[in-house]
């Protein structure tokens, strides 16, 4: 994945849509799939907002067995449905090897998630693939872990990885993690993939997600992927850091106008 390999940015083919090199692109949705009124209300406001693409976990790696799993393979069928009536094209999370065959049929973009950054078997399969796949970076992981990690699945012969920055574990305890924005321009120095930055997990709080969103433009990702939700208070998982439909939409304004001026 270095530059001293291949020295000109790597663009991604998603559908219609290209990832990487000039362009700018948002993923945005709810961070579970909960029901069918709530992820296709989401995707119709997201879309109308500017998004390109949906996200909305499936199978969930919650940190309690005891907290709200996902809707799994039901999830997966009305990602499926919104893609559809949106046209938007589907990230979701693939968990293990043994839900990889579902989870691929329904989505357009694999996402490995931070939990998962150096499960190998999961990496290797992905790599085994010619699915475009985002891959999160572990929240202890340094820039290099990542770097490998892509390698794993690239070393498989698929070249389509996006690397995503979503905030690594530091001393700080006000916010949920620590956005490394450092990881950014150092990334785009060392590979030539795209890179997406996660505001929403990096933060965690819901107030200060516009923020990072305007800075992760500005520092020179290709991209986000944000947690946005119809009612936050009242999302499953990850309400604190969820934008509403009108927050989701100022922040799109502000992003768009920094995009334009880089
Ligand atoms: C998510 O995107 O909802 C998620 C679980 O993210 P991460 O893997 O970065 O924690
Ligand atoms: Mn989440």
């Amino acid at each position: 994945v270095s530059r001293e390999v291949k020295p000109d940015d790597t663009q991604l083919r998603v559908g219609n849509l290209t990832i990487g090199g000039a362009s700018f692109h948002v993923i945005a949705g709810p961070c579970s799939v909960e029901s069918r009124e709530q992820i296709l209300s989401t995707a119709h406001a997201v879309k109308k907002s500017g998004a390109t693409m949906l996200r909305g976990g499936a199978f969930k790696p919650r940190t309690s067995p005891y907290e709200f799993q996902g809707l799994k393979g039901d999830g997966l069928a009305l990602l499926a449905e919104a893609r559809q009536e949106t046209g938007l094209l589907v990230t979701t999370e693939v968990k293990d090897t043994a839900t990889l065959d579902a989870v691929a049929d329904a989505t357009d973009i694999l996402q490995i998630g931070a939990r998962n950054m150096q499960n190998f078997s999961l990496l290797e399969a992905v790599g085994e693939r010619r699915k475009p796949v985002l891959l999160k970076r572990g929240m202890s992981a340094t820039i290099k872990e990542l770097l490998m990690a892509a390698e794993y699945i690239v070393a498989r012969g698929n070249t389509q990885v996006i690397l995503c920055e979503r905030g690594i574990r530091t001393f700080e305890t006000m916010t949920r993690n620590t956005l490394d924005l450092n990881a950014v321009p150092m990334l785009k120095q060392l590979s030539h993939l795209p890179v997406f930055v996660d505001p929403s997990h990096g933060i965690g709080v819901r107030k200060a997600v516009p923020a990072m969103m305007r800075a992760a433009v500005a520092v020179g990702a290709d991209g986000i992927i944000v947690e946005v939700h119809p009612d936050p208070p009242r999302a499953k998982s990850d309400g604190a850091q969820s934008l509403d439909f009108s927050e989701f939409d100022k922040s799109m304004n502000e992003v768009r106008a920094i995009a334009q001026a880089m």
